[in-house]
């Protein structure tokens, strides 16, 4: 009998909400092993990361349909230009979600039990239910989180969570948040149901979209400083993103006002990579219409002949 096909005695039903991975730990460790073990299982190396091509095998150990996991777990990766579905989601950049280093509510997780998927996305910062910062790291010993630890609720260091006094969230980042969570919920082709949430002008853009529109406005502390080209790639702490996405909201929410200043600020290749390689055609309008409007390119002129795609966008 090949190992994949052992099924485990306890077996508990995914949440809608669930992140893929999150539901992975919880049910493998109320069987009392570890992902470590769930990985021996399903014959995935050591370092091994759980995607939609082990679905049909992570439905039989856990004796849940296979579909859901095809949902809640990362596509194979395309490489160039990147691209990965996920949670219904196509996204385009390494970071957009978080896949190696985990964050949590520290208040949903003793409350509700399990992990929630808007956690995995690298721009959801905060929990609208209690007002507070999701946290990366054990509240403990500040180790950072992984996902290869003994139970949701506990760090790989063996500390439990622990639930204190935190820091109210700020009004523009719940708010925000609570924007992410409902474009989060529709899937990729039903973008138009979100259109009634409107958000500063980013509501028809695809997820991936918003986040690089946030973070192209937010990278940058001071004007003119020189960023290391892995913006798009490296996994920042929940930290690092708070500050460059509430930078980022700021600066958006007072574009119409001082457009002028925003050439030296706003990352120039993250909305040019954004109109090129996003396939979202909301996405590519959007990221031509600012690099024309803050650095007064001429795209269709310059390249419309060389990218056929581009040259076809009827531009905002
Ligand atoms: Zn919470
Ligand atoms: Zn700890």
């Amino acid at each position: 009998m090949f190992l994949s096909e052992v099924t485990l005695p306890i077996s508990v039903s995914p949440y809608a909400d669930e992140s893929g991975i999150g539901y992975c730990l919880r049910s493998i460790s109320r069987n009392g092993s570890s992902l470590h073990g769930l990985r021996r299982l399903l014959m995935i190396d050591n370092i091994g990361r759980f995607t939609v091509l082990h679905a049909s095998h992570l439905g039989r150990v856990f004796q849940q349909s296979p579909q859901w996991f095809e949902t809640a777990l990362p596509s194979h990766e395309r490489a160039r230009p990147f691209q990965r579905d996920c949670y219904g989601h196509r996204w385009f950049s390494r970071n957009n979600l978080r896949t190696q280093s985990p964050q949590v509510c520290v208040q949903c997780i003793h409350s509700k039990g399990y992990c929630r998927a808007i956690w995995d996305v690298s721009i959801a910062l905060v929990c609208v239910e209690h007002q507070c910062y999701l946290v990366d790291a054990c509240p403990k010993c500040h180790k950072p989180l992984r996902w290869d630890r003994p139970r949701v609720d506990v760090g790989h260091c063996g500390h439990i969570f622990l639930s204190g006094s935190y820091k109210r969230a700020p009004d523009a980042l719940l708010e925000f948040q609570s924007f992410l969570e409902s474009k989060f919920k529709a899937s990729h082709s039903d973008m138009d149901h979100v259109r009634g949430h409107d958000f500063h002008g980013l509501e028809g853009l695809s997820l991936s979209g918003v986040h690089a529109i946030v973070a192209s406005f937010g990278f940058r502390s001071k004007p003119f400083q020189v960023l290391h080209s892995t913006i798009r790639t490296r996994a920042y702490r929940s930290g690092a993103w708070t500050e460059f996405v509430s930078q980022g909201l700021s600066r958006w929410k007072s574009m119409d006002a001082c457009h002028a200043s925003l050439d030296s600020l706003v990352v120039q290749s993250m909305l040019e990579h954004m109109a090129f390689n996003h396939d979202f055609v909301q996405d590519q309008k959007f990221a031509v219409s600012l690099l024309e409007l803050i650095f007064n390119k001429r795209l269709r002129a310059e390249l419309g002949g060389q990218l056929e795609r581009l040259s076809q966008l009827e531009l905002l």
